[in-house]
């Protein structure tokens, strides 16, 4: 099937299936096009939650789709590509966590939402990249174990003093492989240009650049910048939508490396066979689920 005949047929069967399709920003260029939303994961799955769609096709990895399901339990909820996983949240499994509560019985867990539904269900709190510092500010316990990201915890540490912030050795395989290095090519390269990093970016890379945020404040960010050259430090997926958002600035990457294998792998025909067969279905144990819930809605009420 050509490409023009797949989308129509992936239309078709939206409508049948009663579906919402979401894609990732870090998704290829054609499955953001046929997407009904584009964004971050938490963002993405709390749309479809306020949806009347009976389905969703998660176009990212394995933890975006469980959080989809934790988050709307009577849908159905596919992810097209069943071993799209995250190296990260893979990082850390619940009996870790459960071990890491044992040693440390004052501290309270922060689990990243890039993280299984069974580490979150074992954690105190869930966190987004985007309101980690203010939910960790604001919660009353003293000591945090933060996991998985050892990135983005010492991105917190450093910003909550305060707070004794226990570390675990994770990290984004992708968001890794920036070193100082590449700072300071780019740097030399384009000395006028802002440099905008993900938190997942080790503490060095952090400290050379000019901003740091998540994806939704790497976009706010470039929106109202007057720059017209801009260094983008995180997965490069979010090319495409930078440009659609501001087609008079230019947009250059920190690495080539800033790609994430896989959240490349979903393809049309992917979302096509799911929703033709409705299979690759998540499913989230009830008890498991109620639990992590828990720690999702003490994200809300703290962060
Ligand atoms: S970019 Fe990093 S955190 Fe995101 S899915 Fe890939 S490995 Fe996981």
């Amino acid at each position: 099937m050509d490409k023009s005949k797949l989308t129509e047929e992936i239309k078709r069967l939206r409508e049948q299936r009663k579906a919402v399709i979401l894609a990732h920003l870090y998704q290829v260029e054609e499955i953001q096009d046929i997407a009904d939303f584009t964004g971050d994961s938490l963002e993405l799955s709390r749309k479809a939650a306020e949806t009347e769609a009976q389905a969703i096709v998660f176009c990212g990895v394995r933890f975006m789709a469980e959080t989809a399901k934790i988050l709307s339990p009577d849908k159905t909820v596919l992810l097209p590509v069943m071993d799209a996983g995250c190296p990260m949240a893979d990082m850390i499994a619940a009996e870790d966590v459960i071990k890491l509560k044992k040693e440390n019985p004052q501290a309270a867990v922060v689990c990243y939402i890039n993280s299984s539904v069974e580490v979150k269900a074992v954690s105190d709190y869930c966190c987004t990249s985007s309101n980690a510092i203010n939910l960790i500010r604001n919660i009353p316990e003293k000591e945090i174990i933060f996991i998985p990201d050892k990135n983005l915890g010492s991105f917190v540490a450093k910003h909550v003093p305060e707070k004794k912030i226990i570390l675990w050795d994770g990290f984004c395989v992708t968001h890794h492989r920036v070193t100082e290095k590449d700072i300071e090519d780019v740097r030399k390269k384009y000395p006028e240009a802002p440099i905008l990093v993900h938190p997942e970016c080790r503490p060095e890379v952090i400290g050379k650049a000019d901003f740091v945020g998540s994806t939704s404040h790497i976009l706010k960010y470039t929106r109202e910048s007057r720059a017209e050259d801009l260094i983008i430090g995180t997965e490069m997926g979010i090319l495409y939508r930078l440009q659609q958002e501001s087609p008079n600035k230019k947009f250059f990457m920190l690495s080539p490396h800033l790609i994430c294998p896989n959240m490349k792998k979903t393809r049309l025909e992917d979302v096509y066979n799911v929703l033709t067969e409705m299979r690759n279905q998540i499913k989230v144990d009830a008890v498991i689920r109620e639990k992590a819930v828990t720690a999702l809605d003490k994200m809300l009420k703290f962060s």
